[in-house]
């Protein structure tokens, strides 16, 4: 049985270095969980705009959220085209020639048309699997948004009808025009790590003596923490 796979189409072909394009759905999923933040590209009257984003998935679903007023949910919800792209950055690759320094990165381009999740339901749904994405056991432990937080925030879903994802990994690629030049060649590894958490103390001292402790221990990777609460989102879903 084959692994499921996005379409491979004129439009998500990758043509410039086609041996980094995975087009299976583990291999663009794993980069979209480990993401943070996401950017939404659309055009709006001839004008291009990119806005960034936290978003979760769900199966092949994307979803962000924002004001209702929100110049970009209110047209991307119109079931206007979208290209959602995520970016994880994971080394500086140094050549002994400018023209072939690199990077070693994951990212993926989704596209596909969004639309508003409608009713309190969807939405209060929504907004704990926002919380729960990114702060696994969280939504249960938190006051639960008003009628006005919620008529205020929309959520939208994109299906992802076509996406790639492009990845270079390794060290520098071997020339032998660079050879034995004498430049430093090799890779930096580039990674983003959690902080110790530094409690709220104008909440007063009794809730933060109440804090649940964050599920993020401190020093560990986002991409990897991200991905895992993706995981586990994935096994509790029903089928
Ligand atoms: C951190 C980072 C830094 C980069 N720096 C540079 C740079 O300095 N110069 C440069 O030329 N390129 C850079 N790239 C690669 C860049 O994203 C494009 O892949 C490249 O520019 C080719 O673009 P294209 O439209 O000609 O690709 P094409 O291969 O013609 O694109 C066809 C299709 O392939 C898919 N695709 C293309 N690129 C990506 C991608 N990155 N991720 C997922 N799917 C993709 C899309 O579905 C796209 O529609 C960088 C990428 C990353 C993530």
């Amino acid at each position: 049985m084959p692994e499921p796979s996005y379409p491979t189409t004129a439009l998500t072909r990758v043509r410039r270095h086609p041996e980094r394009g995975r087009y299976d759905e583990a291999a663009v999923n794993a980069i979209l969980d480990a993401a943070l933040m996401a950017h939404v590209g659309y055009v709006i009257d001839g004008q291009p705009l990119v806005t960034p984003t936290l978003f979760w998935r769900e199966g092949r679903r994307l979803f962000w959220h924002g004001a209702a007023a929100s110049r970009m949910l209110k047209t991307v919800a119109d079931g206007l085209p979208v290209c959602v792209t995520v970016t994880l950055v994971d080394g500086l690759v140094l050549a002994p020639s400018g023209f072939h320094h690199s990077m070693n990165y994951r990212s993926v381009m989704a596209f596909g048309r969004a639309r508003l999740i409608d009713g309190e339901a969807g939405k209060r749904a929504a907004a704990d699997a926002f919380i729960e994405r990114i702060y696994p056991g969280r939504a249960a432990t938190l006051r639960p948004p008003t009628e006005i937080e919620l008529r205020t925030t929309s959520f939208v879903a994109m299906e992802i009808e076509e996406a790639s994802a492009k990845v270079r990994e390794g060290g520098v690629a071997p020339l032998e025009a660079d050879a034995g030049w004498p430049a430093w060649s090799g890779v930096i590894p580039i990674e983003t790590r959690l902080g110790a958490p530094v409690a709220d103390a104008s909440l007063g001292a009794e809730a933060v003596g109440l804090a649940t402790p964050p599920p993020y221990p401190d020093g560990q990777r986002l991409d990897a923490l991200l991905a895992g609460a993706a995981r586990r989102a994935d096994t509790l879903a029903p089928a």
